[in-house]
């Protein structure tokens, strides 16, 4: 392969950039040129790309976001538009492409590679939910965004005898919750993969009341039953029908877009480097529709059309953690 492209796809993870740096470099030192492609796969429906050099992409290893953009593209789940993007493609002699994005973007993804395009992902999402891979680029730093947010907001609690209900990212995962809430000792975790009860909900944080604790942090996952705000409303309706006293007073937070920016931690740094080398590599070598994954502590080169799905590890953890944080 004498030219390939490279773009970022779905929502922005830190890491991205290093992936993009690695995937250049090793492109360029095997003799092939690297393009990138601004705004994900929108890049292909408009013919926007560029040419990267290695000097163009110095600099960008500690940075977040995209340096070429990233985005959601409509138009390309149209099949008849991904064809018309394998032929601009071929037209201007660009034989593969390494994809670094989330579930979506490898769906996508795979469509080229179905239609004899070749493509290498790189799993680039915070969420943590992607097939075979026991880690994502970004996951990391987002969770490490979290943690620190959650200190913060856990001085608060303490001095004005609050609840505070966080809401953190990772659309259908818990990952983000259950990770940042056992690193902040968090005083109950909610995720959609292991629902609780609105009673339960209510039973502990006055059962924690009574016991005099200063503060009850919920970690609650975006794609769980409710939002931080019904929550909250939750727990402070029950207020009034609490029969022997006082519990806390709920306040939401939503921590939102903050998690997805911001430098990579050394972690994703290095997760990112590592798997952009291999998926240029592996491209470069005639690879097609493969995801690069992390599996006992090495990067490896998986078959995308047979990856397991993302395990739950955190039922068991998520138990015992309940029982150290309920002091
Ligand atoms: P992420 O990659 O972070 O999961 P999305 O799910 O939004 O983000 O997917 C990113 C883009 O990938 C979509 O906007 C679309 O262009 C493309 N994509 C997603 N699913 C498919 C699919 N089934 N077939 C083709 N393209 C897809």
């Amino acid at each position: 392969m004498r030219k390939i492209a490279i773009l970022a796809s779905g929502g922005d993870a830190p890491g991205m950039n290093a992936a993009i740096r690695a995937a250049t470099r090793t492109a360029i030192e095997r003799g092939a040129e690297a393009w990138g492609v601004w705004d994900g796969y929108n890049g292909l429906v408009e013919q926007r790309i560029e040419r990267l050099t290695s000097r163009g992409v110095a600099g960008i290893l500690q940075r977040g976001g995209s340096i070429i953009g990233a985005g959601r593209c409509e138009a390309f789940l149209d099949d008849a538009r991904r064809r018309e993007c394998v032929d601009y493609l071929r037209s201007v002699d660009i034989e593969g492409a390494v994809v670094v994005g989330g579930e979506g973007s490898l769906a996508g993804a795979m469509e080229l590679h179905r239609l004899g395009f070749p493509c290498v992902v790189v799993p680039g999402t915070i969420d943590n939910d992607m097939p075979g891979t026991e880690i994502t680029i970004g996951a990391d730093t987002a969770i490490n965004t979290a943690v620190e947010a959650i200190d913060r907001l856990r001085d608060t609690a303490s001095s004005h005898r609050r609840a505070i209900v966080v809401e953190v990212m990772g659309r259908r995962s818990g990952y983000i919750a259950v990770m940042a809430g056992i690193a902040t000792g968090a005083e109950m975790i909610i995720t959609p993969e292991h629902p609780v009860e609105i009673a339960e909900v209510i039973r502990e944080v006055a059962a924690m009341a009574k016991r005099g604790k200063r503060h009850f942090i919920v970690v609650l996952a975006e794609g769980a039953e409710w939002s931080a705000e019904e929550l909250s409303r939750h727990i402070n309706a029950a207020r009034g029908t609490l029969v022997d006293g006082e519990t806390y007073l709920a306040r939401p937070s939503v921590l939102g877009y903050i998690q997805r920016g911001g430098t990579p931690s050394r972690f994703d740094r290095i997760l990112a480097t590592r798997m952009g080398i291999a998926a240029a590599e592996a491209l470069l070598e005639g690879a097609s529709g493969m995801l690069v994954v992390w599996h006992h502590n090495s990067v490896q080169i998986a078959d995308a059309a047979h990856l397991d799905p993302p395990a739950d590890p955190w039922g068991e953890t998520l138990g015992h953690v309940h029982r150290i944080t309920s002091t």
